[in-house]
C-alpha cells in the first residue's frame, strides 16, 4: 500500500478549453442517464419499493435527474438488520484495508470527477466552480480520512508510560451502527466525508440521503462497492425523515447519528437521540453540524476592495447556501458607505442563470422550499432594512433569486439574526470595531467569521472574542479547506465537530485501555 503524505486535490482550471471540454464531456455522460430509476442498497441488494421520487433539476425544474426508490419501515428495519449483521465482521477488518478502500475511491472519484461535479451541476444546480471544489473536498476527505485512520492504528505507546511487569495498551474501537443524515448544499463532499469517516472507523450505516440529491448518493455507493467495500457495511435508505429519518434515529441498537442539515432538525434529532428506548444499552453519540449566520467585521483602515470582494464571494457561493456564508456584513461607519457601494457594483455584476453554462456563475435555488423560504425573508428585509440591491425572484423554469442585499439594517432585525441559507446578505453600520465584535456575537450561532483589519490589535482581539468555530482573518469565510481548516461551529451551529480535522474520526469511536500484568 503507498502511501503519499496528504496534499489537497486540486481545483479545475476552467480558464484552460481543454478542461471545459472535459467538463461539456461530463455533462453529456450524465444527460446519457437523466431520469434513470434507482433502487435502494441493503446488504449490497439493489431494492426497488413502490414508492419513488423525482430528482428535479433546480435550473430548470421540468426536467428530471432521476427516480429514486424510497424506504419505508419495513426496508428501515432490513437495513437495521443488515448493517448490524456487516458490523460483526467489518469491525475486525485491519484498519489499513478500511483505509484502503478510501484512498482507492479517491482514485476512482478522481477518475470520475467531472461526470460527478456535471451530475451536482445538474441535481443541485452548481455552477462549475462550486461543484467542482465539491467533488475536491469529497476526494480530500477520503484521502485525509484514511490517513487519520493509519495514524490511529499507532497511537499505542504515544500515550500510555511503561512500567515493568506491566503492559499498557491504548486502542480505539468503533462504536457499531451509525445514522448519517446527510445535507443536499455538499452532496458528494459532506455525504462523502461524514459515511467514510464512519465506515474507516469500523463502524457500518444506515445512509439516509436529503431527498433533492439522491441521485449523486446513489453514485457514492457505486464508487464505494468498485472500491471492495463490503456488502452490508453502507445501506442506503433514501426516504422521509418524519419516517426512515424518525426510525433511524430513534432504533435502540443505533449507536451514533451523524447528521448536517438545519439547526430545527439538528436539535430534535438530538432530543430523540437522548432518550433511552426499550433495549437500548448505551447513550447514543450524536455528532451534530448546523445552521450558521455567519458575519464578516469590516474595520477602519482597510483595502476596501478586498473586504467587499470577501463579503460578496462569501454572500453569494453557491446563492449563500452554505451554513458559512456570510449573510451579515458588520461595517465600520468611517468605511461603511465605499464598501458598501462596492458590494453593489461587485454583486451586480454576477452572472444568474441556469448553471449548465460555464458563464453563470450564480445557479438556482435548491428547491421550492427554498425558493419560497427565501423570497418570504426578501420581502421581510424589504421592511427591516434599505434594498441596495436584487430581490427578485422568479420559479418559472428554475428557482432563481438574484443575489440580494440590505443595508442599514438594525442587528436585531430578523434578517440579521435567523438563517435564511440563501443569496440574501444583511448590512449593518457600527461606529467602533468594539461595537462590531458585540454584533458579530449576538446570534445564537457561531459557525464561521471573518474579521478584516489592519490593526494587529483589533486581529488579536477578534482572535480571542470573535465566538465562532472557525475564524478567518482578512479573507472571505467560506471554503474550508480539509487537513487545513477543520470545520465546525459552537452554540447552535452543533456540536463542534471538526469535520476535515485530526479529532474526527475518534468521534466515530470510542477508547479501551488493556493493562496486563505479567
Ligand atoms: N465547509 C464549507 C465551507 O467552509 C461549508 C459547509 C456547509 O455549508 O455545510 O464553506
Amino acid at each position: 500500500m503507498a502511501i503519499y503524505s496528504y496534499i489537497t486535490e486540486p481545483l479545475t482550471n476552467f480558464e484552460n478549453e481543454e478542461n471545459r471540454k472535459a467538463y461539456e464531456e461530463g455533462l453529456k455522460v450524465v444527460r446519457g442517464y437523466l431520469g434513470k430509476k434507482y433502487p435502494l442498497i441493503i446488504n449490497g441488494e439493489r431494492i426497488f419499493t413502490d414508492r419513488f421520487i423525482s430528482s428535479l433539476n433546480p435550473s430548470n425544474h421540468k426536467e428530471v435527474i432521476g427516480e429514486i426508490a424510497q424506504a419505508g419501515m419495513e426496508e428501515a428495519k432490513k437495513a437495521m438488520d443488515s448493517a448490524l449483521k456487516a458490523f460483526e465482521t467489518w469491525k475486525k477488518v485491519d484498519p489499513r484495508v478500511r483505509a484502503d478502500v478510501l484512498f482507492k475511491a479517491a482514485n476512482i472519484l478522481r477518475r470520475r470527477k467531472h461526470e460527478i461535479s456535471a451530475l451536482m451541476t445538474l441535481e443541485a444546480g452548481k455552477p462549475w466552480n462550486e461543484a467542482d471544489a465539491d467533488t475536491a473536498e469529497a476526494i480530500d476527505f477520503l484521502e485525509y480520512y484514511g490517513r487519520q485512520m493509519l495514524e490511529l492504528t499507532n497511537i499505542d505507546g504515544k500515550i500510555l508510560s511503561r512500567r515493568d511487569l506491566e503492559r499498557n495498551e491504548y486502542r480505539y474501537i468503533p462504536l457499531g451502527v451509525g445514522a448519517i443524515i446527510t445535507p443536499w448544499n455538499f452532496p458528494m463532499a459532506i455525504l462523502t466525508g461524514m459515511t467514510s469517516a464512519a465506515v474507516v472507523a469500523g463502524n457500518t450505516v444506515l445512509l439516509k440521503p436529503a431527498s433533492t440529491t439522491q441521485v449523486i448518493a446513489y453514485k457514492y455507493i457505486e464508487i464505494m462497492e468498485e472500491a471492495g467495500l463490503p456488502k452490508g457495511v453502507i445501506n442506503f435508505i433514501p426516504g422521509k425523515g418524519s419516517e426512515t429519518g424518525d426510525f433511524i434515529v430513534k432504533h435502540p441498537k443505533t449507536r451514533f447519528i451523524s447528521f448536517t442539515g438545519s439547526r430545527d432538525v439538528g436539535v430534535q434529532i438530538y432530543e430523540n437521540a437522548a432518550k433511552v428506548r426499550e433495549g437500548q444499552i448505551w447513550l447514543k453519540r450524536v455528532i451534530a453540524e448546523m445552521g450558521g449566520k455567519d458575519a464578516i467585521l469590516v474595520d477602519n483602515n482597510i483595502d476596501v476592495d478586498m473586504a467587499a470582494q470577501a463579503i460578496v464571494t462569501s454572500a453569494f457561493g453557491f446563492s449563500g447556501q452554505k451554513c458559512s456564508a456570510c449573510s451579515r456584513a458588520i461595517i465600520h461607519e468611517d468605511v461603511y458607505d465605499q464598501v458598501v457601494e462596492l458590494i453593489k457594483e461587485k454583486t451586480e455584476k454576477i452572472i444568474l442563470g441556469n448553471s449548465e453554462k460555464f458563464e453563470n456563475k450564480m445557479g438556482p435555488v435548491n428547491d421550492i422550499l427554498a425558493f419560497n423560504k427565501i423570497s418570504e425573508y426578501i420581502e421581510i428585509g424589504k421592511k427591516e432594512g434599505k434594498l441596495l440591491t436584487g430581490g427578485q425572484t422568479n420559479n418559472e423554469i428554475g428557482y432563481f433569486i438574484e443575489p440580494t442585499v440590505f443595508v442599514d439594517v438594525d442587528p436585531q432585525a430578523r434578517i440579521m439574526q435567523e438563517e435564511i441559507f440563501g443569496p440574501v446578505l444583511a448590512v449593518t453600520k457600527v461606529k467602533s470595531f468594539e461595537e462590531g465584535l458585540e454584533v458579530v456575537n449576538n446570534t445564537e450561532y457561531g459557525l464561521t467569521g471573518a474579521c478584516i483589519s489592519r490593526n494587529r490589535q483589533h486581529l488579536e482581539k477578534a482572535r480571542e472574542d470573535f465566538h465562532v468555530g472557525n475564524l478567518y482573518l482578512n479573507r472571505k469565510c467560506t471554503g474550508a479547506i480539509v487537513g487545513y481548516q477543520p470545520f465546525g461551529g459552537f452554540n447552535m451551529s452543533g456540536t463542534d465537530s471538526k469535520a476535515g480535522g485530526p479529532d474526527y474520526i475518534i468521534l466515530h469511536m470510542q477508547g479501551k485501555t488493556i493493562s496486563e500484568q505479567f
